[in-house]
């Protein structure tokens, strides 16, 4: 799993304000004259404190009573304006910058190589692109914009400050250095718990998709109880990391609430006894004190926002580390299309392996053009890695394998996969309709291409039968239908494909005679004049076979047609024995 490197939050925050925030430069432009409009007119409360005490109060002067409420209300309707202007194109950038990182990070995943994906549980990545987001989201919207209001609120409270009372303004102010060390050491703190609270959540997400897709065999194996006692301790695992992050959050609130009683104490001792000693008036000594009062909520807000801002670096960090993890399949530099004059096949000498797993040791096969070659071996003999290789699923560690003479490594993965069709045992199919699952790869494919396809893969009849024909949705993974219908729709896919290189990973599991006579029908259909590469499991695939590939260990121990292997004698002969004998057993499992 790709785990994010702590960056120093200096880096984090540059890199979030270069390709995510600088995008919305004038809308943020805007939002900040609108802050700051507001937070004069916040200001401008606390400086008319002072006219508003000395003019009615002292003088008794009757047009400031005229004068100055009209004053408080301008300032109020600007303020109203500002806020909302800055709140709206504020939230619009927020929401925009967690939106397209969402869709960049998973544009970015989705082209990553099969290594990634084995390596990562699913869950964790849905956490990721959602959990993780939301948090960055949070900080976006809230702390970000917050801390600009925020801190330009304080700019205009103390500018009153100090003009009121420049000493009193440095008296008050001795406490917030104070409040640097501790709220520093806060939003370390906070953001190592978020870090590990979102990989708790990772985990937590990883195991419910696991578990629900199992649902199954948890029920079969009456295992509800197991599982339950194993998400409640994932659960508690998550509560323990969120209350101790909670607990680092809560710290900020106090720390500040001392400081700002402090702050407060020393201004009416020192600016009590200025103005009992005649060297101020009460005017400007409340408008100070209003001041004061006015920018303990924005400090306040600082101390907190600063906890969302280190959860929403935290999550910006593990959606960055998925960004910055390079695909180890891409495109070389400069790729050429594969250009495709046959569609043979070749792999020469080619080894790999799976870690330190040796999978292949030297490979030497040639898949003809137009021809199909059928794959049998034990389990675990390498058959489909030798089929991943083919469209680049993984790279070779050694050798190459070659389409008309070009290496799959050096022609662009769009041409190079364009000239492939894969249909596998286990059948992908998307919750949507049975017109879109068949033109998969070919959303623009007009109606009577997809019919004929469906045709061809002895689907159309079943698909007319559907409540809705080709608009009927058919559930995820296609689960309101039968196994058989799947392999078909899978059949009718390749079919409208129509790529050179066909790869087919023949289902195991045995479907009933008739569904079995028109999966064997549509495929033979499929595999006409494409360069078949098939892993077989039935005798019959084998047969119609121009050629039998035997693996077993990752080499290949024999090859040739059917009659020519039976009469070796090998591996291949006591396979087939063994299939005779037991109808089911198929052609792939464990040798004599
Ligand atoms: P089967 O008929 O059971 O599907 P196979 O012949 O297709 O088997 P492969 O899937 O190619 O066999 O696996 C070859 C070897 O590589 C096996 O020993 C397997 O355990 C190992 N292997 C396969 N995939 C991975 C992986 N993602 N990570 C590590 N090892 C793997």
């Amino acid at each position: 799993m790709t785990q994010p490197t702590p960056g120093t939050p200096l880096r984090l925050v540059t890199r979030l304000l270069r390709s995510e925030v600088r995008p919305h430069a004038r809308r943020l432009a805007a939002a900040a004259l609108c802050m700051m409009i507001g937070a004069a007119a916040t200001a401008g409360y606390a400086w008319l404190t002072e006219p508003v005490l000395n003019r009615v109060f002292l003088d008794h002067d009757h047009t400031s009573l005229i004068v100055l409420p009209f004053l408080v209300m301008t300032l109020f309707i600007a303020k109203g304006v500002a806020d909302y202007a800055e709140a709206t194109l504020l939230g619009h950038v927020g929401q925009r910058i967690v939106a397209d990182l969402q869709a960049r990070v998973f544009s970015h995943l989705v082209r990553q190589d099969l290594t990634f994906f084995h390596g990562t549980p699913s869950g964790e990545l849905v956490a990721r692109l959602t959990s993780d987001a939301n948090h960055l989201r949070a900080a976006v919207s809230t702390a970000l914009t917050g801390l600009a209001k925020s801190v330009l609120t304080c700019v205009f409270l103390v500018a009153v400050m100090f003009y009121q009372d420049w000493a009193l303004a440095a008296v008050s102010f001795f406490a917030f250095p104070l409040a640097v060390v501790p709220m520093a050491w806060i939003g370390r703190r906070v953001r190592r718990a978020a870090r590990r609270t979102q990989e708790s959540v990772g985990r937590f997400a990883a195991y419910l998709s696991e578990a629900i897709r199992g649902v199954r065999l948890i029920q079969a194996y009456v295992m509800e109880a197991h599982e339950s006692a194993r998400a409640r301790a994932l659960a508690d695992d998550l509560f323990r990391r969120l209350t101790r992050s909670q607990r680092a959050r809560a710290l900020a609130g106090p720390i500040m609430e001392v400081l700002a009683g402090a702050a407060i104490s020393v201004v009416i001792v020192y600016g009590g006894n200025q103005v009992i000693g005649g060297r101020t008036t009460p005017g400007a000594f409340f408008s100070f004190i209003t001041a004061l009062l006015l920018a303990y909520q924005p400090v306040k807000n600082l101390a907190g926002l600063n906890a969302s801002l280190q959860e929403g670096l935290a999550a910006a960090e593990r959606l960055y580390a998925l960004l910055d993890r390079a695909s180890l399949v891409r495109d070389p530099p400069g790729a050429r299309a594969l250009d495709i004059t046959t569609g043979a096949v070749r792999f020469a000498d080619v080894h790999f392996s799976y870690g330190p797993r040796s999978a292949l040791a030297g490979i030497d096969l040639d898949l003809p053009a137009g021809r199909t070659t059928a794959l049998v071996g034990p389990s675990g003999a390498g058959k489909s890695t030798i089929m991943n290789l083919i469209p680049r699923f993984y790279d070779v560690d050694q050798g190459r394998v070659t389409i008309d003479g070009q290496d799959v490594r050096e022609v662009s993965l769009a041409t190079l996969r364009g000239a492939i069709a894969l249909v596998s045992q286990d059948v992908a199919l998307f919750d949507d309709t049975v017109c879109a699952n068949i033109a998969y790869g070919r959303p623009d494919a007009p109606m009577d291409t997809v019919r004929r396809a469906a045709e061809s893969a002895a689907a159309h009849d079943f698909i007319m039968a559907l409540p809705s024909g080709y608009d009927t949705v058919i559930g995820e993974g296609g689960v309101t239908l039968s196994g058989g219908q799947r392999q078909r729709l899978a059949i009718a896919r390749a079919m409208l494909r129509d790529a050179p290189i066909l790869l087919l990973d023949e289902a195991t599991s045995s479907l009933d005679a008739e569904s079995e006579r028109l999966v064997q029908a549509a495929l033979a259909r499929l595999c006409r004049g494409r360069t078949v590469l098939v892993i077989a499991h039935r005798l019959s695939t084998v047969r119609a076979a121009d050629t039998t590939v035997v693996i077993e260990g990752g080499r290949i121990i024999e090859r040739g047609g059917h009659a020519e292997l039976l009469a070796r004698g090998g591996t291949y002969a006591r396979l087939y024995a063994r299939q005779l004998d037991d109808d089911s057993a198929p052609l792939a499992v464990a040798t004599g």
